[in-house]
Parts: structure tokens; sequence; C-alpha cells
């Protein structure tokens, strides 16, 4: 199936303003969606991924919507808030549960940490390990508290529907193992079960978990393309067996350079990152740029914000998508 649109987006949570890094990703999935097709540009979404409730900080979806706008990135629709979709993701749910995709669990924190060392594991390790599974076969009476993805037993129903040529020619499920071609990276794969194992669609608090409501909203909004931060690479085998268990296609994905701190480390809020400097958008956007491998400024005359935007949609197009 060949792609004759493109819709990208920028997916944050407000959890805070923009950072340095934030930025990188809402620049890199702008940039993608203005250079598509030669330039002739495709339609860039924002959704606010507000679904962690207790993560996110009153008024920076608000902010990073200002944050954006200042920085000449506008999207071609109004934001959509995943704290308004629950419905979409019920339904979703629904139907993995009768598609037998899924199990209720009943395991506290404290329960898989006593099941990883009863299999000998590190208690210290513990948030690092796959969930032991030890409700898959059946709660034996304990009240259940989240529902989990059965990874052990997944096959395609439905046909692999990736989203490009290029995708399909590295793309399938066999025995556990996702394989999928980034547009950065080359080829990835992943063994799920051992590497993630059965994860949760919806937490013990009644949430939904990240990894179903980005599945749900990327179809539902009909996103073609996905273009983040590296970090997230190693969730989209999760994402791909929830598109192919609900039979919805899977986009094509571009993860995109980290921004480090002094300290080598991913920046993030959780290690202090600063907010961008909204005086001062254009330095901003060069060091996202930067990080990119993108053109500098012109360090003589003073580009215009629309100029070096359009300076970097042209280098994006050359370094991304290849020579035309
Ligand atoms: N909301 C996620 C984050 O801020 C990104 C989701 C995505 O791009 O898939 O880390």
């Amino acid at each position: 199936r060949a792609v004759t649109t493109y819709q990208g987006r920028f997916a944050p949570s407000p959890t805070g303003p923009l950072h340095a890094g934030s930025l990188v990703a809402a620049l890199s999935s702008w940039l993608d969606a203005r250079a598509w097709n030669e330039g002739r540009g495709g339609r860039w979404l924002v959704r606010i991924e507000d679904v962690d409730t207790p993560r996110c900080v009153r008024g920076a979806a608000e902010l990073i919507l200002q944050q954006l706008a200042t920085c000449g990135l506008l999207p071609d629709a109004p934001p959509v808030w995943q704290s308004e979709r629950g419905a979409l993701y019920q339904q979703a749910l629904d139907q993995l549960i009768a598609q037998g995709h899924t199990y209720p669990c009943a395991c506290s924190r404290k329960d898989i940490e006593d099941a990883h060392a009863a299999q000998g594991h590190d208690r210290a390790r513990h948030a690092t390990l796959p969930y032991p599974g030890t409700c898959r076969h059946g709660l034996r009476g304990r009240p259940a508290r989240s529902w989990r993805f059965n990874t052990t037993e997944f096959k395609p129903k439905y046909p692999l529907a990736p989203m490009d040529k290029a995708q399909a020619a590295t793309f399938s499920i066999a025995n556990g193992t996702v394989r999928w071609a980034d547009r950065r990276l080359g080829p990835q794969a992943q063994h799920v079960a051992s590497a993630v194992g059965d994860f949760v669609l919806r937490r013990a608090d009644g949430l939904w978990a990240y990894q179903l409501a980005v599945v749900v909203d990327d179809a539902a909004q009909q996103i073609t393309h996905v273009v983040r931060g590296e970090d997230l690479a190693d969730n989209t085998p999760r994402q791909i067996l929830l598109q192919q268990a609900l039979g919805v296609a899977t986009p094509s994905y571009l993860h995109t350079p980290l921004v480090c701190g002094a300290n080598g480390e991913k920046l993030s809020k959780q290690n202090g990152a600063a907010a961008l400097d909204l005086d001062d958008p254009l330095q901003a956007l060069g060091n996202a740029a930067r990080t990119l491998g993108l053109p500098p400024l012109d360090p003589s005359h003073k580009n215009s914000l629309p100029d070096a935007l359009g300076m970097w949609v042209n280098a994006w197009a050359r370094t991304y998508n290849g020579p035309s």
C-alpha cells in the first residue's frame, strides 16, 4: 500500500515545559511533515499525552503549545487531549479482551518483586525484568488490578499492515520476534516476551497505559509517520504488536538522536533539564537542529525564524529522506 498522504504528530506529556530534548522531538517531527513529498508537505498534529494524571503539571500543556507557537511550529489542527479519549481506549481494550490477547493481573509491585526473587533474581534489578507471568493462566481467586497484553502467544490474525514499502521489506512477526525498519536506525528486532514481557494496558490505579493510548490515537488520527526520540525506540515493538492485534496499520518510524546533559545522560525533566528560553527561540531551535545534524544558523547575519525553518526543511529532506 503506497502512502499517498502524510500525517505526523508531536505527542508531548505535559509533565513540564519543553526543554532542549523535547524541542528536538517537536522540531524533527515538524520538519519531517514539512519536507514530505519534496517539500509539498504533509499535516502535523499535536497530541497532549496527559493520561498519566499524577505526573501531569497544571498549565504545562498550555505552556508547551505556547512554546511551540513561539518557535513557529504550528499544528494543522487543534490539539487533542488524551484525557478526553478514555472511551476509545476502553473500546480497544474490550476488543483485545474479546480476542483473547489480554488477561487481568492481580499482582502488586511487591508480588512481582517476590516472584523475581523466587526465580533467583536480585531484588534491586526487579524493575528491569519482564513480568514473570504469574497471572497469565488465571488469578487464582485474587482480585484483578490491571490488564496485561499476552506477548507469549501472539500470532498475527490480520495481514501485516506496514505503512510503506521500505518498511514492508523488513517487517515481520514470527516466533515472538518483531522485526521492523527504522528510517534512521535501520533494521531492528525485539523478542518482546523476553525483552519486556507481558506489558500493562490498564494500570492498577485505573489509568490507561502509554502503550495502549499511543497506539489507539496514532490509529484514530491516521498517523502515517512517527518521528520521536530514540529513547522510545524500544517501545516500538510493543506498539507494533498492539497495532497488529487491533488490526490497524503500523506507521513508519524515525527515532532521532537524543540531547545529552553534562553527565552524558539523556536530558529529561527528571534530571533537571531547564525549560526553553522563550526569549530566544532561534537559539533554542539552532541547538535542536545541531543535535539532528542539520546546518547551524548563519553567525554573521541574523536569520529570521521562517528563513531558518525553511533552510532546515531543505536540509532535513537531504539528510533523512535521501537524495530526491
Ligand atoms: N508522550 C511521550 C513522551 O513525551 C511520547 C510519545 C510518542 O511520541 O510516542 O515521552
